[in-house]
């Protein structure tokens, strides 16, 4: 390999892969063999055919902000990093479509959409460094999941190289398509172990006209979950309905504070994007319902400045979070959203039994909790105690017919708890697939499942 690349497209030496050891996950560490920047398919395809003669695997990586272990590498992995894949390709106004490189991050994206008066919206917390082809690795979420969907609903198709080196194409421009099964979803969500996303066809849409923001705060945690239940049961789909504990609401406004209400137990930051008069309608009976549930106080942002500060404060929660103890953990479960008061209380009382201090966050309106465990790795004890309650999380979020992870992935992290939610044909029929594709295991083996 060395003989093969330029120095300035590979990393060996130890020091210049320690931050390609490690991913935004607590806990997990392992060193690469070798990190490659690729220039062009034929250097992804050289490698490939280099890890399979010398029993190496590939680890495909953009920002390695995953929060599952996905872009932690394991024994042998080169890991392959699309960063400097970055471009856009083509704006394509006509169709509403934007071809990129897998490596662009999701801002770059957002922005270019926004120059045509469009829409990306997809929008985890990290999108200012997490890549597209991250995105898709994870189908990651974000705060607008609950009216326009996940990175899923904005892919129309992708160029992938195969472990066994084809490179394909799937998908199109089209609207409609029913040729046939829907390859390209097969490698969303896929943790980079089927393929290596090489181009991006994503979707867009109109931008919505006006939006308006409602910041509710309530004595109770139940009161605040009670009402975004009711809020769903209304049929009301804000384009966002976000969750803060009180824990949560200390560590922002001490990090970044936003004016957040530090007494309260819990609150409620909804957003309403459309049409004025759709968006006046909407904030009117979301209001109605909010004032059922005995809040505190319920405040609209008076103009975009103000809704900015209280989005970018939402956002700065997991690092907020992150600086009050040695060893953080953000777990993902998600549940039916009228089992959501049932989840919470669960949560407290594991917290309780266990002694665990867990914060929670959480994109309500989508029933995807963020319970973020704060522990400490050079204490044993704490450590058993965190990960028996996340245990006993991820089962109760199943026996509510919920998901051990609605956004974050399986990775690592969960792969022991992702047999409990499958039954057991249905996990068999998921490992064929891996099989079919990879059965020489080259791409990020050990993610998902052994
Ligand atoms: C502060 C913070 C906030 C976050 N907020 C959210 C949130 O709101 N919602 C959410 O869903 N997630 C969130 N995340 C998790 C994370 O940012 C997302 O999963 C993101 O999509 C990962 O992008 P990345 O570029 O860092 O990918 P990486 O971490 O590098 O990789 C993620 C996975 O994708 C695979 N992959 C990457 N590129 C390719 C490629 N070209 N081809 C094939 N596979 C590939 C990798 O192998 C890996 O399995 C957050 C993380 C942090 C640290």
């Amino acid at each position: 390999m060395i003989d093969h690349f330029p120095e300035s497209s590979l990393l060996i030496s130890k020091e210049d892969l320690i931050p390609y050891s490690f991913d935004a996950t607590a806990t997990f560490y392992h060193a690469p063999l070798a990190v490659l920047f690729p220039s062009s398919i034929e250097d992804i395809l050289w490698v490939l055919k280099w890890a399979k003669s010398n029993h190496a695997c590939i680890l495909p990586r953009g920002s390695g902000t995953s929060l599952s272990g996905a872009a932690v590498p394991q024994k042998n992995s080169i890991v392959l990093s699309m960063t400097k894949w970055n471009k856009i390709l083509e704006t394509d106004p006509d169709n509403l479509t934007l071809l990129v490189e897998p490596g662009i991050t999701t801002q770059v994206v957002q922005e270019e959409a926004a120059k045509y008066s469009l829409f990306y919206p997809p929008d985890p917390g990290s999108y200012k460094i997490s890549t597209i082809g991250g995105n898709v690795g994870h189908n990651s979420g974000g705060i607008r999941g609950l009216k326009y969907g996940v990175t899923r609903n904005y892919v129309l198709g992708m160029e992938v190289v195969l472990p066994n080196g084809q490179v394909v194409w799937l998908g199109n421009k089209c609207v409609k398509d029913s040729a046939g099964y829907s390859l390209k979803d097969l490698f969303i969500g896929s943790e980079g172990t089927l393929g290596i996303v090489t181009k991006v066809l994503l979707r867009l849409i109109p931008k919505p006209q006006e939006r308006q923001v409602i910041l509710a705060s309530f004595p109770t945690l139940e009161a605040a979950s009670e009402a975004t239940s009711a809020i769903i049961k209304a049929a009301l789909i804000p384009s966002a309905l976000e969750f803060l504990d009180q824990k949560t609401i200390e560590c922002i406004e001490a990090y970044s504070p936003a004016g957040f209400p530090k007494e309260s137990q819990a609150v409620l930051l909804i957003e309403s994007d459309g049409h004025p008069q759709a968006v006046r309608d909407e904030i009117t009976r979301i209001n109605q319902v909010l004032k059922q549930y005995g809040p505190l106080e319920i405040k609209i942002a008076e103009d975009p400045k103000q809704q900015e500060q209280l989005w970018s404060a939402r956002k700065v929660a997991f690092s907020a979070l992150a600086r009050k103890a040695p060893t953080v953990l953000l777990e993902d479960v998600t549940v039916p959203r009228s089992s959501l008061v049932q989840m919470i209380r669960k949560i407290q009382q594991i917290s309780k039994t266990y002694a665990v201090e867990i914060a929670v966050y959480a994109h309500m309106g989508d029933g995807n909790l963020h319970p973020v465990f704060l522990g400490d790795e050079s204490n044993k004890d704490l450590m058993e105690k965190v990960f028996r309650a996340m245990k006993e999380i991820f089962l109760y979020a199943i026996k509510l017919g919920g998901t051990i992870t609605g956004e974050h992935g399986v990775g690592l992290a969960k792969k022991e708890f992702l047999a409990y939610q499958y039954k057991s044909e249905e996990f068999q029929l998921l490992k064929s697939i891996k099989k079919i594709l990879d059965p020489e295991n080259l791409l990020n083996p050990g993610k998902i499942f052994d």
